[in-house]
């Protein structure tokens, strides 16, 4: 099953109808982070680093249908935290549906298998899970073992009984581009309808030690040529549920700047500043966050240090969409892109084949602020938390030594160390 007709035609349209009343800046995909609150720990993640009561905060659903009518979008991406811990998400999950809103619900799907039986298969309604490579990788990511085979199996429950499902993945320097190309087979082989992928992304306060670990441009573009260029060498057809423009940007065939206003993020805090990845304040509204922005501060042409590597998905995917739709120049090339399915290269090819000759590993933890290598060593509160939620013990154990104090985070100053970037829609 591929991307639904009716989805292509609400994105075009809306795309369409945002051009014809010339509005420079739209949003395209509302990322909706309805709690940070999660059942795995995974070393990196920015938001399971929150003290006890933000984890324990969420959005309400009148919340989020207020910011769904303020920030009008064909597509909403739902993510965490893990959404399915929300206490009132079924109705969420409805009431989008009604509206007629593409979801992608972003999850790890450790909790998928028991709590499906929740939903209705719609095509509105796509389980976006979360796999950062084959099983080896993905639990090490997790700092859980046990986990990449519970999302293979709620995968094939989920596509067994009818509903979309993708896979996200965030790669990081240091994987094996072959090991990921068969992580690519494997994923079409369970029926997935595409899967989506995005390099990391460094925060701000990253420990410098951690920073190394993040992809840089050049590093990333090398990278993503090598996964993303001779297609046809796999053993299945991959599918990617995101823009070929944005797919050839990863590859360094086009280049871009971001569009942070394309994928606003909503969460507890407000209307995050000015992109899903960085903290720089809170707005009441989606307007106030176009209108007090300054946008002319941030994206890789701007001088701000933090946007000079970054090609992650949420800023740049609207670009890349957005330039499709620029005239028909951009239609051509797009075409040209899905024309050009394989993407033959012979340089990608013999920088692949001596890949495999290169040891890879070991796999290096990211560490993450709040959390020190030892369970018994968390405070009590956040202690209470990973066992309220079954969190089980974390294998690898590479952490920061630095830690977040509950009472270093209030509204003004949410920020966080580091994460992963989920490569959501
Ligand atoms: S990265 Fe995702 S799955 Fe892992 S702890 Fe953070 S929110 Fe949970
Ligand atoms: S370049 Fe990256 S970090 Fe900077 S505003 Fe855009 S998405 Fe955010």
């Amino acid at each position: 099953m591929g991307v639904p007709l009716g989805q292509i035609w609400s994105v075009t349209s809306h795309i369409l109808k945002q051009k014809m009343a010339r509005r420079r800046r739209y949003p395209l995909v509302l990322m909706l982070e309805p709690l940070f609150r999660c059942n795995l720990a995974c070393a990196g993640c920015g938001k399971i680093q929150y003290p006890p009561h933000i984890l324990n905060r969420e959005l309400s659903f009148d919340q989020i249908m207020q910011a769904v009518d303020d920030c009008p979008t064909p597509v909403i991406s739902i993510l965490g935290g893990e959404p399915l811990l929300h206490s009132d998400i079924e109705r969420i999950i409805t009431e989008l549906i009604r509206r007629k809103k593409y979801i992608y619900f972003c999850t790890n799907a450790v909790l998928l298998g028991e709590h499906l039986h929740r939903f209705k298969p719609s095509k509105y309604l796509n389980w976006s899970i979360h796999l950062d490579g084959a099983q080896e990788q993905h639990d090490f990511a997790v700092c859980k073992d046990g986990v990449y085979a519970d999302a293979i199996e709620a995968i094939q429950h989920a596509v067994a009984r009818g509903f979309r499902v993708t896979t996200n993945t965030t790669l990081f320097e240091g994987v094996d581009p072959n090991a990921v190309r068969g992580f690519f087979d494997s994923m079409m082989e369970l029926g997935v309808e595409g899967m989506m992928i995005s390099p990391g992304y460094a925060y701000e306060k990253a420990p410098d030690k951690d920073k190394d670990h993040f992809l840089k441009r050049a590093k990333t573009q090398r990278l993503f040529r090598m996964l993303l260029s001779n297609r046809h060498l796999g053993k299945q057809r991959w599918v990617f549920n995101q823009s070929p423009l944005f797919l050839d940007f990863l590859m360094g065939k086009t280049h871009f700047d971001c569009t942070p206003w394309g994928n606003p993020t909503f969460n507890i805090f407000g209307w995050q500043k000015p992109c899903y990845l960085l903290q720089d304040g809170y707005t009441e509204t989606y307007q106030e966050l176009l209108d007090e922005t300054d946008w002319s501060q941030y994206a890789a042409s701007s001088k701000d240090p933090r946007c000079a590597n970054c090609m992650v998905h949420c800023g740049h995917e609207p670009s890349a969409v957005d330039q499709t739709f620029s005239g028909v120049r951009g239609m051509l090339r797009t075409i040209r892109s899905m024309m050009n399915r394989d993407c033959k290269d012979s340089d990608a090819l013999r920088a692949l084949e001596a890949q495999s000759e290169v040891p890879h590993g070991p796999l290096i933890q990211i560490g993450v602020n709040g959390y020190s290598a030892d369970k018994d060593e968390l405070s009590s509160e956040s202690a209470d938390i990973e066992d309220s939620y079954n969190v089980g013990p974390r294998r690898h154990q590479t952490f920061s030594d630095y830690h977040t104090q509950p009472s270093d985070v209030t509204q003004a100053d949410a920020t966080t160390s580091m994460t992963t970037s989920p490569a959501a829609p």
